[in-house]
C-alpha cells in the first residue's frame, strides 16, 4: 500500500472545547491535521460555537454535546456539512463508544468516566488527562482498559514525566516516585489570608493556564490529592513510595526514584502540548512548536516540603490511599460538589477541605469496590452526604 493509502490514525476527543481538548486539536493540527489523522468525533458542553467550528475545520464524523438542551443549537450550526450531531449522556456514550484507534479523555470530573470507560471497553488507547478515573474507580479502571486490549497513557504532566522516566525492563528496581507540585498562587499564604479569598483569585495559576476545576484545585492543592492517588493506580507503587515535593517553577515534571540512588526526571516549559504529543504518538516523539527550556534564563530551581497543615487536601490524599477501598471515589465525589459550592460563593476556600474530610471519614465502611456499581453508589452517595454538609455549612455562616 503506498503511503497515501495507509489509513489514518483514528482519533476521538473528548472535551474538545477545554483546555486539554485545545491543546489536543492543536497538537494534531501541528502534526499533519486532517490529512494525518481521521477525527472520529468530538465532544463537549456548553460552547457550541466552538464545537461546531472544530468539528468543521476537522472534518469529524460525528459532534457531541453533553447539554442535552443545546441540541438544535448544535444541530443548525452543522447544518448541511454532512456531520453527525448529538446531545446528552447516550450521545456522548456512543461518540466514545465509536470505533478509533486512540481517545483523549478530557472532560472534567466524574463526568468523564462512564464515556472513558466506553472507549476503553472497545480497546482504544486511552489518552488520560481525566484523573477523576483512576481515583473514583482506581484498579477497576486499569482492568477495563486492560480487557479492552488498549494502552492507558498518562497525559497529567506528572504522571507522563513519570511514565517517560519509567524504565520498563527495571520496574522491580523503583523505589519511589516524586510527584512535582508548583504550590499554586497561595504557596506562601497563611490560612488566615486563604480563608477570604473568591474563585477569581484562586483560579489565577502562576506557571500553567488551564480549565477552572483544575486551577482551582491547584490553589488548594486538591489536584496534586488527585494525583497521588492517579499515581498509586497508573504505577502500581505503594502508597509511601509517593512522595510531593514543591517546585514552584514547574519545570521538573516528576520523577522517578531508583534503589540505586539514582533519580530520573522529565523537563519542559510548563506546556501541556509536550504531554499530549507524547501521548498521542507514542512511543515514538514528535517534532513539535513548543517553547524551548533556555537554562541560562532559567538560573534556578526551588524545591520544598509541601505543608500539609497548610494543604490538607494532601493529608487527606494519605488517608484515602492508606484506607483503600472506595475512598479515593468519596474523597473525589465530595471535592466536586464543594468545588462548586465554592465557585458559587456558597462556602469558603478552605471549606472545601472540611467537606471532603467530614464526608470520608462517615464513609470509611464503604471499602469494597467490586463492579462499577459499587463506585457509582459510593459517588452517589458522597454527593448527597458533602451537599447536607455544605447546606449545614451556608445555614452556620
Ligand atoms: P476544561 O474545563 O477546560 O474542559 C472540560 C471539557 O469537558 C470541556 O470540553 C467541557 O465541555 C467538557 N465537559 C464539562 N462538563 C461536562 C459534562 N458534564 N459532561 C461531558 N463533558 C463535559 O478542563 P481541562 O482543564 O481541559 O481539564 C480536563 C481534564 O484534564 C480534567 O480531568 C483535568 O484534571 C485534566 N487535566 C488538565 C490539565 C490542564 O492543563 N488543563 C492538566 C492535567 C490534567
Ligand atoms: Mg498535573
Amino acid at each position: 500500500m503506498a503511503p497515501s493509502e495507509a489509513r489514518k490514525r483514528r482519533v476521538t476527543i473528548l472535551g474538545s472545547t477545554g483546555s486539554i481538548g485545545t491543546n489536543t486539536l492543536d497538537v494534531i493540527e501541528q502534526l499533519g491535521g486532517r490529512e494525518a489523522f481521521e477525527v472520529v468525533a468530538v465532544t463537549g458542553s456548553a460552547n457550541i460555537e466552538l464545537l461546531a467550528s472544530q468539528a468543521k475545520a476537522f472534518s469529524a464524523s460525528m459532534a457531541v454535546t453533553a447539554d442535552e438542551g443545546r441540541y438544535d443549537e448544535l444541530k443548525r450550526a452543522l447544518s448541511g456539512t454532512g456531520i453527525a450531531v448529538g446531545a446528552g449522556h447516550g450521545a456522548l456514550l456512543e461518540a466514545a463508544a465509536a470505533p478509533s484507534d486512540w481517545v483523549m479523555a478530557a472532560i472534567v470530573g466524574t463526568a468523564g468516566l462512564a464515556p472513558t470507560l466506553a472507549a476503553a471497553v472497545r480497546g482504544a488507547d486511552i489518552a488520560l488527562a481525566n484523573k477523576e478515573c483512576l481515583v473514583s474507580a482506581g484498579s477497576l479502571f486499569v482492568e477495563a482498559v486492560t480487557a479492552g486490549g488498549g494502552r492507558l497513557i498518562p497525559v497529567d504532566s506528572e504522571h507522563s514525566a513519570i511514565f517517560q522516566a519509567l524504565e520498563d525492563d527495571q520496574r522491580h528496581a523503583v523505589e519511589r516516585i516524586v510527584l512535582t507540585a508548583s504550590g499554586g498562587p497561595f504557596r506562601t499564604w497563611s490560612r488566615d489570608q486563604m480563608a477570604g479569598v473568591t474563585a477569581a483569585v484562586a483560579r489565577a495559576h502562576p506557571n500553567w493556564s488551564m480549565g477552572l476545576k483544575i486551577s482551582i484545585g491547584s490553589a488548594s492543592m486538591f489536584n496534586k490529592a488527585l494525583e497521588m492517588i492517579e499515581a498509586k493506580h497508573l504505577f502500581d507503587v505503594r502508597p509511601d513510595q509517593i512522595e510531593v515535593v514543591v517546585h514552584p517553577q514547574s519545570v521538573i515534571h516528576s520523577m522517578v526514584g531508583y534503589t540505586d540512588g539514582s533519580v530520573l526526571a522529565q523537563l519542559g516549559c510548563p506546556d501541556m502540548r509536550t504531554a499530549i504529543g507524547y501521548a498521542l504518538t507514542y512511543p515514538v516523539r514528535s517534532a513539535l512548536n513548543v517553547e524551548r527550556l533556555d537554562f541560562a534564563k532559567l538560573s534556578r530551581l526551588d524545591f520544598e516540603a509541601p505543608d500539609e497543615v497548610r494543604f490538607p487536601a494532601l493529608r487527606l490524599a494519605r488517608t484515602a490511599l492508606e484506607r483503600g477501598g472506595l475512598q479515593g471515589a468519596v474523597m473525589n465525589a465530595a471535592e466536586e460538589i464543594a468545588f462548586h459550592a465554592f465557585v458559587e460563593s456558597r462556602i469558603g476556600f478552605l471549606q472545601m477541605a472540611d467537606v471532603a474530610e467530614l464526608v470520608m471519614d462517615a464513609m470509611t465502611e464503604w471499602n469494597a469496590a467490586s463492579s462499577m456499581e459499587d463506585v457509582y453508589a459510593a459517588d452517589a452517595e458522597a454527593r448527597r452526604r458533602a451537599g447536607e454538609i455544605i447546606a449545614k455549612m451556608e445555614m452556620a455562616a
